[in-house]
Formats: structure tokens, C-alpha cells, sequence
């Protein structure tokens, strides 16, 4: 699985990272996110859907492979 975070969208509300704190990293300016790898790790990938779910700006995109 892959994500990835729309900047334009990101508004720095930091939910995603209290919902997979490993799987996304935040801007010391801004709050705004990044995932921390493209790659979505195994065992990361429901705190990751959790994130996706939570985010109020719908900016996490997630692309399911196979
Ligand atoms: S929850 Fe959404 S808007 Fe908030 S930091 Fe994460 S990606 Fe950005």
C-alpha cells in the first residue's frame, strides 16, 4: 500500500500522525504532514487507514496494490 499527502489540502491538523504516529511526519513550522515513507509498512497499514478516515481535509490518499 501506498499513500500520499496532497499538500494544497494538508491544513496541519496533525490527526493522522496521533493516529499512526510512525507512518506520517509533521513540519516543525506548520504541523503540516508527510508520510514518512511513500511505502506503507505492513504492520502500518490500519493505523494508516485509520489516518486516511481521520483526516478532516480528506488530503491522505491511499493506493491499494494487488
Ligand atoms: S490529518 Fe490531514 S490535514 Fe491534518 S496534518 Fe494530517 S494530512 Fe494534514
Amino acid at each position: 500500500m501506498k499513500v500520499r499527502v496532497d499538500s494544497e489540502r494538508c491544513q496541519g491538523h496533525t490527526l493522522c500522525a496521533i493516529s499512526a504516529p510512525d507512518a506520517f511526519e509533521l513540519s516543525d513550522i506548520d504541523g503540516h504532514a508527510t508520510p514518512a515513507s511513500e511505502d506503507v509498512a505492513p504492520g502500518q497499514e490500519d493505523k494508516v487507514r485509520e489516518a486516511a478516515r481521520s483526516c478532516p481535509e480528506r488530503a491522505i490518499t491511499l493506493l491499494d496494490q494487488g
